[in-house]
């Protein structure tokens, strides 16, 4: 990276970290514990805990302290102690789904500011730690594509496929390297599969595990992630149902993807469903 470039992601991590420095202390101890995380789920899983754990922190107010109807339970928030957009000028967020709904950034409410910059924070310094393909490697570690000191390769590619696979219903995407030395294919090999979901609710649904269905990989989006495309099959594989094998090249190296339709055979369940919102499983 260019020097200057350098100079300014340094600045703008330090202004960022300058925020969460200026927040009251148990805050601070939530949002700084980012810093443990070593792959992209860890960081979602803290993403989900830390918002849970400021939530709690949040001083709750009866409706009648914040021009609300009494009864009700609003909150500023903690991080930017700002109110919601309100025609009839309550104050804070109603406790907890307005609140909840501010600090993820979901719904028709302002996104906390200071959250976002946190978030960006977190993912900036994941990138930075270079430790998340070896995670998701099967047992061996990433091999190193020319001498690349990073595995940045597999996980920018891991995404876009990750993105280019449409489900029905919520779900994600589980993905699997192997290095060339260690599968039959003798090439990098990047498999994908739905993850399993369990589902958490009353009912005679609680406890059931099921994975999304894949309806759409967008080809286009995936073909556009290699430099060349040498093949396209599509199959039914015997124990893991139809799957897509795509044959390519990036930088050089001979890369396989393929994208199954059921989760692998030893899959464990990644996500959550709980009443109707997904999360990663404790
Ligand atoms: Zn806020």
């Amino acid at each position: 990276m260019d020097k200057e470039l350098q100079r300014l992601h340094d600045d703008l991590d330090r202004a960022r970290w300058t925020i969460i420095e200026l927040l009251p202390e148990p805050v601070q101890g939530v949002l700084e514990s980012f810093i443990l995380c070593r792959s992209k789920d860890g960081l979602r899983e803290w993403r989900y805990t830390a918002i849970a754990r400021i939530l709690e922190l949040a001083e709750v107010s009866d409706g009648r302290e914040m021009h609300d109807l009494p009864g009700c339970q609003r909150a500023y928030c903690p991080l930017c102690g700002r109110s919601a957009q309100s025609v009839v000028g309550s104050l804070g967020f109603a406790y907890p789904e307005g609140l909840d709904r501010h600090l993820n950034g979901r719904g028709n409410t302002i996104p906390c500011a200071v959250f976002q910059e946190v978030w960006a924070l977190a993912r900036a310094h994941l990138r930075n730690t270079n430790n998340v393909a070896k995670e998701h490697s099967l047992s061996e570690p990433v091999s190193e594509m020319h001498e690349n000191p990073s595995a940045d390769w597999v996980e920018s590619l891991s995404a876009t496929v990750a993105a280019a696979s449409e489900f029905t219903g919520l779900g994600s995407v589980e993905w699997r390297y192997s290095p060339p030395c260690n599968n039959s294919w003798g090439c990098h090999l990047l498999e994908f599969a739905p993850a399993l979901l369990e589902i958490v609710e009353r009912g005679p649904e609680d406890g059931e595990v099921c994975y999304p269905i894949l309806h759409n990989l967008d080809l286009v989006m995936v073909q556009s992630a290699l430099d060349d495309v040498a093949a396209l099959a599509f199959g039914i594989e015997t124990d893991a149902g139809p799957c897509i094998t795509l044959e390519g090249q990036l930088d050089g190296e001979e890369i396989v993807l393929r994208v199954y339709t059921q989760p692998f055979e030893d899959a464990e369940i990644t996500d959550v469903m709980e009443n109707g919102a997904m999360r990663p499983r404790e």
